[in-house]
């Protein structure tokens, strides 16, 4: 989401006559983007401008945007006094704005308002983050609330983009080139827009299944969407997906805890056997979908015996791959406010016990893959191996092989050769 929001920005100040560079002693203007989903977000700011600071132009503007921007509001000023403007989340429109009135002398500007009526997302090619995967953002914000989270706070209630306007930025990213598209949202399946204009003629039993037929009617060789939350994860979801091959064979449904005890005190609004249910959607669907989740370690009150039960879950769940954290406060959440915190070294050990559990799954999943072909989105050149290329499977794999770079763009059919603990290795399928 941040990621989008960057873009957004950037479209919007080039917009405004403004140029881009990523170096720090010839920009006028510097901006950082924040998140404080987890750890120490407001000191990563303060020492990022830090180490900006000492390399920019004495007459530089400062500003800030994102969450931790939202969430500390102009107490920023007190505690970085270079700082000169504050952007909260829903303000990306108006930062070239900000910046007009502190080159008309003013010192310090902030803007925490909501998203203006009539205001689009309009971004412009050159500005993704990507040549050929685009994220579209399909609701901002979150109306879950639970317990140990920050985003409904930094990010507001939940807002549904209207259907159509969604669909025209497909189609242009289509007559761009573009060749996946990453539909986004805390919370994509409460997907709910105010008029549904651009779904007509779709069906399905909730908005956000009918937009994913309608998104799949466009023809756009992949889609893929994160996050689902596993109470409004309904079964017509998976119908859509087995109906339409490019709605690709990948569902991250984070559970966060396999204990209901901790379930119920994170506020999630589902319980394990919920989740399970959710879970044969999956696994008894027309095609093999891969499975991937987010845990959380050490949440407040967590005994040995909750933590047992989130072990025997990702065992019986067997996940493709799981994004482990262990609990991070945040203040004004209500899990703040709870006393019986979990030791870091325990959160520790609990940690590195899961990711090991994880690992044994993982690399029996993984050793599946052998010798199998998949469709490959070659995304660039792989970082690590020289010659290599690299790219995503359908089913999200990381997998990188050895070919030309005038591949990149391409989606093409790559076996499986070898596996790593956390990608693929393979050769391409002539
Ligand atoms: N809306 C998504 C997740 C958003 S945040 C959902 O509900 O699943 C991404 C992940 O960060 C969460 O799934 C959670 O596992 C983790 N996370 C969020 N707040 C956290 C906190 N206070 N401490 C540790 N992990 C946290
Ligand atoms: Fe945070 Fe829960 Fe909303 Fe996800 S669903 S963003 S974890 S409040």
């Amino acid at each position: 989401m941040n990621v989008a929001d960057s873009e957004r920005t950037v479209t919007s100040l080039r917009a405004s006559g403004y140029e881009m560079t990523d170096r720090a002693d010839q920009a006028d203007v510097i901006l950082l983007n924040t998140c404080s989903v987890r750890d120490r977000a407001e000191q990563k700011v303060f020492n990022r401008f830090g180490e900006i600071r000492r390399k920019s132009k004495s007459q530089a503007v400062y500003g800030v945007m994102g969450c931790v921007a939202q969430l500390e509001g102009d107490s920023f000023f007190d505690r970085a006094p270079y700082l000169n403007f504050i952007a909260g989340t829903r303000a990306t429109d108006r930062i070239p704005l900000l910046i007009r009135e502190i080159r008309r002398g003013r010192r310090r500007v902030s803007d925490y308002g909501e998203r203006e009526a009539g205001e689009r997302r309009d971004i412009l090619p050159g500005e993704r983050h990507a040549q050929h995967v685009a994220f579209i953002p399909i609701v901002e914000g979150c109306n879950k609330f639970c317990t140990y989270c920050i985003v409904p706070y930094s990010r507001g209630r939940e807002r549904s983009r209207v259907a159509w306007e969604i669909l025209e930025e497909v189609r242009a990213l289509i007559s761009n080139g573009y060749q996946e598209i990453q539909l986004i949202g805390q919370n994509v399946n409460s997907y709910r827009p105010k008029d549904e204009r651009g779904l007509e003629g779709f069906s399905g039993a909730t908005p956000f299944s009918r937009l994913l037929r309608a998104v799949a009617a466009t023809g756009i060789p992949r889609i893929k969407y994160t996050t689902s939350f596993p109470r409004d994860f309904h079964a017509d979801i998976i119908a859509a997906m087995d109906e339409h091959e490019n709605l690709c064979n990948w569902v991250h449904l984070p559970v966060q805890s396999g204990s209901d005890r901790v379930l119920r005190a994170m506020r999630r609004g589902y319980t394990v056997m919920d989740y399970f249910k959710r879970i044969s959607y999956i696994k008894h669907a027309r095609r093999r979908y891969a499975l991937t989740s987010d845990l959380i370690v050490g949440f407040p009150g967590e005994t040995d015996e909750d933590f047992e039960e989130t072990v025997k879950l990702v065992e019986r769940c067997q996940y493709d791959s799981l994004y482990l954290f262990k609990y991070s406060k945040r203040p004004r959440t209500p899990a703040a406010k709870l006393t019986d915190e979990v030791p870091e070294e325990k959160k520790t050990v609990r940690f590195r016990l899961l990711e090991e559990v994880q690992s044994k799954i993982q690399a029996r999943i993984f050793a599946g893959y052998l010798d199998r072909h998949l469709e490959v989105l070659v995304e660039g050149l792989s970082a690590k191996s020289k010659g290599d290329l690299t790219g995503h499977s359908t089913c999200n794999k990381v997998i990188n092989f050895p070919g030309d770079s005038r591949l990149v763009g391409s989606i093409l059919r790559v076996k499986v050769t070898a596996v790593k603990s956390h990608s693929l290795y393979g050769s391409l399928v002539s």
